[in-house]
């Protein structure tokens, strides 16, 4: 598919919903926010940092870690579902050529790895088609880095999240002791965190940063129901106000 079909085809699925994409840096509460605020309002929740993840563990399975072109290659080919299992958990489950490894994806070495491949510019384009497919339609909540800048910069609703160091630091120590890994120290993570963010901030393409026009939320002080509280008020205000809600 040309760039410029790619680039194009967002606006050729009708749209019956509105779009909202949420962007920050790890740590700030951005997935549990979407996934909550997907919950209360009946979106799709797309988790784009998943994509990433795949790619990466699928190349860390084979030792392929830093093979740029097999990256490329599997962003246009593996096949990468989110699938809800209500009766069995009510969030996304993300399945790699049909097997769940939603956990698998999870661990601070795939986060690198998912990282380092972000940066590469023929993953980035690849994906890009993938997900404006995904939300195209509307009535999706699409969180990642790059959603308000590039994938969709004429999103109804842009939030930017943002938290201290040492909160996102905290939480994903929560985290990865929730997933019953073996757990690193807070500095090693805090660590990780601050790698993570400067790769994400300073790579050329599509670099993490916050869209003009996005509103900014200060996480560190706030619990996860007042931040899904103030996003679903403005959610519900935009879908009004265009007449989906
Ligand atoms: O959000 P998550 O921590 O799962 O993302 C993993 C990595 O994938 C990020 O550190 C970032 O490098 C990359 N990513 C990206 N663009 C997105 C989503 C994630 O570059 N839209």
């Amino acid at each position: 598919m040309s760039p410029d079909f790619a680039a194009d085809l967002v606006h050729r699925i009708p749209k019956t919903g509105v779009v909202v994409a949420i962007d920050g840096p790890a740590g700030t509460g951005k997935s549990s926010a979407t996934k909550r605020l997907a919950e209360r309002l009946g979106f799709t929740h797309v988790d784009t940092g998943a994509l990433y993840r795949s790619i990466g563990w699928w190349l860390k399975q084979r030792g392929e870690e830093s093979n740029e072109a097999r990256a490329a290659e599997l962003a246009r080919v593996l096949k990468i579902e989110f699938k809800r299992i209500p009766y069995l958990n009510p969030s996304n489950r993300v399945f790699i050529e049909g097997e769940d490894r939603s956990e698998a994806i999870r661990t601070p070495e795939v986060s690198l790895i998912a990282s380092q491949i972000s940066a590469i510019p023929e993953v980035r384009s690849a994906l890009l088609e993938l997900q404006r497919r995904m939300g195209a339609s509307g009535g999706a909540i699409l969180e990642g880095r790059d959603i308000g800048t590039v994938i969709f910069p004429d999103a109804d609703v842009k939030f930017f999240l943002t938290a201290s160091v040492e909160e996102r630091a905290k939480r994903r120590l929560s985290e990865l002791e929730a997933l019953g890994k073996d757990v690193p120290s807070f500095e090693e993570v805090r660590r990780q965190i601050e790698t993570r963010d400067s790769a994400d901030r300073n790579r050329k393409v599509a670099p993490l940063k916050q869209a003009e026009d996005s509103i900014l939320i200060d996480t560190s002080e706030l619990t996860l129901d007042e931040v899904v509280d103030m996003m679903a008020q403005k959610v519900i205000a935009v879908s009004q106000r265009e007449g989906t809600q």
